[in-house]
């Protein structure tokens, strides 16, 4: 084999056949799911709000199914809970908001609240040093194990970055709790803004070895990638990892494409979720469904990208080419939020959305509010992720703030551009709470 297959462009690649599409006026762009409607409740309309997600969120669920169900259903969850390319940890902020929020609606109930623990925590795979760090000093020091590509499940212990020794994979006894894992596989070899080499990507071995090494560990992955992104990939892998002798199929799936903006957020963020579940270990309930939770959760976006401008900073002194820029982009579109990291002069400039909400951040993005005169600053950026940077942000939201002390602010504008949306995560680590039942 000496002839170098030529990479295939990925609208081409990808057969997200299964992953019906409503009509494009009812829905966001790139996105599997309808928009809100005018019977829709309303979306967030401050900061403050967005952070209290996890309750909302809950409520919303406890009104539509009753209290009596809920309150079953968050007694009943009992996991183990890991990680894999969470980056700055939005699976595990949105977790942890929601354990406490769980918490905190069955005592306003009046609910018993269970005194064992809903989620043991495990570990993390991140091979970022800045990122480990952040998961590290916020997350109360997890195990570690930074190269997914080195990681061998068949073995008890691995080496660990967090504890610089071989630590214990399995740290807690299984009993009768979900193993879970929640991974940002790298979505370069897929984005629209990336390469578009699909499998054919050096980046892909991490997606080989996640499915291939989490899968044998776990009971229930949850994948987070960009819309592109071809199920057929982690069906392909998890259907190979089965045993011999086991029915076929051994691993089933749900998935939505979804965006901030259909929970009331007003960011855009159009990612793939998929939810894999070994039907062996677990069974999927038929009393509640994925796309009803979604829908019960919807709601009309209301508020603008201002929501994300709260810090008092001074006006940036730009440089004379972004000076240019910044005229050219005055000259061509009238955007309130112009992304500098673009040049207007050569049509890629880009800004905030048609109906003003935040547009999707990239690793690059350099946002320039034209109100106040200056870049957004990272933390703000990290807080249209929902993810809580100030103590206040961490009291509504119920998750510890990022630690971000001594992370340059490059980095963490990067790992702003990288994130997950905590409450898009958190919707889909609501659904499996709620839909999967240990079998
Ligand atoms: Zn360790």
């Amino acid at each position: 084999m000496t002839t170098r297959e030529k990479p295939k462009r990925s609208s081409k690649n990808v057969k997200n056949a299964h992953l019906k599409r409503a009509p494009r006026a009812w829905r966001y762009p790139k996105t599997t799911v309808d928009a809100a409607t005018d019977r829709s409740p309303t979306g967030f309309s401050t900061l403050k709000e967005a952070f209290q997600w996890p309750d909302v969120f809950l409520k919303r669920l406890g009104k539509h199914y009753g209290s009596a169900w809920l309150c079953k259903r968050l007694r009943a969850w009992r996991w183990t809970f890991s990680t894999a390319f969470s980056g700055v940890g939005a699976p595990e902020s949105a977790l942890t908001s929601l354990e406490k929020a769980a918490e905190h609606y069955l005592q306003s109930v009046g609910a018993r609240v269970p005194t064992h623990r809903r989620v043991l925590y495990g570990f993390t795979c991140e091979i970022d040093k800045c990122c480990r760090n952040i998961l590290r000093n916020t997350y109360n020091s997890p195990c570690n194990f930074p190269d997914i590509t080195a990681f061998d499940a068949t073995k008890k212990t691995q080496f660990c970055s967090t504890h610089n020794g071989m630590c214990k994979v399995r740290k807690h006894r299984r009993g009768n709790r979900l193993d879970v894992n929640a991974g940002g596989v790298v979505c370069t070899p897929f984005s629209k803004m990336g390469a578009q080499e699909g499998t054919a990507a050096p980046a892909f071995a991490t997606h080989e070895s996640y499915y291939k090494q989490m899968g044998k560990i776990h009971d229930i992955l949850l994948v987070e990638n960009v819309p592109e992104y071809d199920t057929d990939i982690p069906q392909q892998h998890l259907d190979q990892l089965r045993d011999d002798g086991e029915e076929r199929g051994m691993w089933g799936s749900v998935c939505a494409v979804v965006d901030p903006r259909i929970f009331g957020v007003p960011a855009a963020r159009a990612r793939l979720f998929y939810l894999a579940f070994r039907k062996d270990r677990v069974k999927l309930r038929t009393d509640v469904t994925l796309e009803e939770i979604i829908g019960i959760l919807t709601a009309k976006t209301v508020a603008t990208a201002d929501m994300f401008v709260w810090m008092e900073l001074p006006r940036t002194v730009l440089t004379p080419a972004q000076e240019r820029n910044l005229r050219d982009y005055r000259k061509m579109k009238s955007l309130r939020y112009p992304d500098l990291s673009q040049y207007a002069r050569n049509g890629r400039g880009r800004g905030e959305c048609a109906d003003k909400t935040l547009c999707t951040l990239t690793t690059s993005s350099r946002l320039f509010s034209e109100d106040a005169k200056r870049f957004l600053d990272a933390k703000e950026l990290l807080s249209s992720q929902l993810l809580p940077v100030t103590r206040e942000q961490s009291r509504l939201s119920r998750a510890p703030p990022l630690c971000l002390e001594g992370i340059p602010e490059g980095q963490k504008q990067k790992m702003a551009g990288n994130s997950m949306n905590a409450a898009c995560i958190g919707v889909f680590l609501l659904a499996a709470i709620l839909c999967f039942d240990p079998v």
